[in-house]
Parts: C-alpha cells; sequence; structure tokens
C-alpha cells in the first residue's frame, strides 16, 4: 500500500508506492506501436482497464464499450489510494501517513495516437472540457487539499503507454511545487498588492519578447527564468486561481491556445518527449487574488544531471528570448 513519508530535514514528502513497479514497461519505443492490439487504452480494448468514471460517448452506447472519443477510468497502478489503509511505517523519528488520494487516467484520443498535437481542435475541446469536470468533480470533496494534472508524453518522460493520455491525482496534502508558489504569489501580494501572475501577464505583453502567442483568453510565453529550453507557460488573461472554478466556456478557450502551442512545439523541435502540468490553486482555499492557475508546457529535451538534483537549481542553455522567437516564427 502507497504511503506519504516526510524528509525529517526538508519536510517535503515522498510518495512510496511499491505496486506501481508493476505497470507496463515497454522494453523499447515501439513496443505499443507495432502491437496496438494489445494497448489498454485503444477502443475495444475497455474491458483491460477498471470500469469507466466519465466518457464523452455517441449518444446510446453503454458505459464501457466502444463509442467514446475521451475516456477516463481509475489509474490501474495508482500512486495512492483511496482505501481507509493505515499500514504506515511511522516510528518516533519517522513520520508517515497513508497515501490515500485519487489517481485517475484521462485516455484522450479512442485510436492509437501517440502525439497529442495531431488531434484536432474539436478533440483538444473535449480534452480540456473533460480536464475540466474531472477537477471540478474532486476539488468537491473536502479530504483533496490539492490537484494536479500531469501529462507525460513518451516512456523517457515518464509515461508507461504511449497512447495519449494524462493523469489527474487528487492528494490530502500540498505539494511542495504548488505550495512554494501559493507562498510565494502570497507574499507578492500582501507586499505589493497584487497577483503576481496578472503583473507578469502585463509586462509579457508590453516588452513581447517572450511572447509565443496571445488572444483575448490566454497567453502562451517562454518564463524570463524558463528552467529548461523551450519552457513555455500558459495563463489565463483574466484573474483566476482555480482551473476546476473557471467557467466551462472560458475554461475551454483554453484548447485553441494549448493546441497551437504544442504544435509549435512539435515542430519546432521535431516531436520531443515533454511533460504539463496544470497548478491550480488548493480548492479549500476557493478564488484567492493572489494565486493564478497555468499550465507549465517542459520539453525534455535534456537530462536533468547532477547539478539540477543537488541543488535544486537548473541551467538553461537556451535564452527564453530565443526560444519563443523560435516558437512564434515556426511554420505549422
Ligand atoms: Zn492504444
Ligand atoms: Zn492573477
Ligand atoms: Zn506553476
Amino acid at each position: 500500500m502507497a504511503e506519504f513519508r516526510k524528509d525529517p530535514v526538508t519536510s517535503g514528502w515522498v510518495i512510496v508506492a511499491p505496486e506501481r513497479a508493476q505497470r507496463p514497461k515497454p522494453s523499447k519505443l515501439t513496443e505499443t506501436i507495432s502491437e496496438p492490439g494489445r494497448c489498454p487504452f485503444c477502443s475495444g480494448n475497455e474491458d483491460d482497464t477498471p470500469p469507466e468514471v466519465f466518457a464523452y460517448r455517441a449518444p446510446g452506447t453503454p458505459p464501457n464499450q466502444p463509442g467514446w472519443s475521451v475516456r477516463v477510468v481509475p489509474n490501474r497502478y495508482p500512486a495512492l489510494n483511496s482505501l481507509n489503509d493505515v499500514s504506515q511505517q511511522s516510528s518516533s523519528f519517522y513520520e508517515a501517513m497513508a497515501a490515500h488520494g485519487v489517481h485517475e487516467v484521462i485516455v484522450e484520443s479512442p485510436a492509437h495516437v501517440e502525439n497529442l498535437s495531431t488531434l484536432d481542435e474539436v478533440q483538444f475541446t473535449r480534452i480540456i472540457s473533460a480536464y475540466h469536470q474531472r477537477m471540478a468533480k474532486l476539488s468537491s470533496d473536502a479530504r483533496w487539499r490539492s490537484l494536479l494534472l500531469i501529462k507525460n508524453q513518451g516512456i523517457a518522460a515518464g509515461g508507461s503507454l504511449l497512447h495519449v493520455h494524462s493523469q489527474l491525482i487528487a492528494m490530502p496534502m500540498i505539494p511542495p511545487q504548488l505550495e512554494s508558489e501559493v507562498d510565494g504569489a502570497k507574499a507578492y501580494y500582501d507586499f505589493r498588492g497584487g497577483c503576481v501572475y496578472c503583473a507578469m501577464i502585463v509586462e509579457e505583453i508590453s516588452s513581447s519578447t517572450r511572447v509565443v502567442s496571445v488572444d483575448s483568453d490566454y497567453l502562451a510565453f517562454c518564463p524570463y527564468a524558463s528552467r529548461v529550453p523551450y519552457e513555455t507557460w500558459i495563463l489565463p488573461r483574466r484573474h483566476a486561481a482555480c482551473f476546476e472554478s473557471t467557467a466551462p466556456a472560458d475554461a475551454v478557450r483554453l484548447a485553441p491556445r494549448l493546441r497551437e502551442t504544442l504544435r509549435r512545439i512539435d515542430q519546432a523541435l521535431d516531436s520531443p518527449l515533454f511533460n504539463y502540468v496544470i497548478h491550480s490553486g488548493p480548492p479549500h482555499q476557493g478564488e484567492t487574488p493572489f494565486y493564478h492557475w497555468h499550465i507549465e508546457i517542459l520539453p525534455r529535451l535534456i537530462q536533468i544531471g547532477g547539478f539540477e538534483w543537488g541543488s535544486g537549481s537548473y541551467i538553461n542553455t537556451v535564452r527564453p528570448e530565443d526560444a519563443a522567437l523560435l516558437l512564434r516564427e515556426v511554420a505549422l
């Protein structure tokens, strides 16, 4: 059973989840390409996953049968468990707690597609809407203090299956990355009296050197202190702390901006592996004036080395201004 263990020095939490080691491990990148019939996420193989908790389907088609366009299922190899497991390995010195939570998989195409950016805008709209609806559903459960929507495209980026999918994780604590953003944004707000992300949007649009693309609702840009080459963030231009409490009509307007940004990265960088994450404010804090939800896209062009592991800082070999220029000008 999974458990959270607390580092006694840094107070950072680690999830120890030995069951995750059993998940499928293609030995080479082509394994699931050459045998798509064995892919549990392909339409027709619905029995290979736990029963669906949500789907967009053709009218009249029953659950757990073909006919869906986006399908959400519990993760078969969850990093967290929803059972009342209390087998944590605490001692008088070390602190642990049962890793309760929800771990869902959003399967983003019924066909065996491996590159998200090749899907059309209608499908992207369904995907964003599925993210939004599942996050709204989980945020209504008072046990979950954070929601994390993550995408790993490619085996080396952390994916265990190549079929396009994302993962939604609800946790009873706030992970360190989100906590440091929330704390930093709160400190800025207390000192300057405004949202740091709203100020960043004004700054980026006025200088424009790091802008990748912008419309009336969303801004895509390479952040000033990008950690990795071609790191790109997408922010809603109107202040909102939580993605899941955004009006559905506003949330789905993210679809064309995300799709275009991923297509630019795919074209400019020759279909790199990448991760993205939706950072949304902790649900129990609600719509704060200081936190501002966003997507961070991290192409996996370099290996994280000893310096990054040892320091927690990054050495980025591409100026964000040069990265934005390439992404902005690439032909689509
Ligand atoms: Zn598949
Ligand atoms: Zn804001
Ligand atoms: Zn963030």
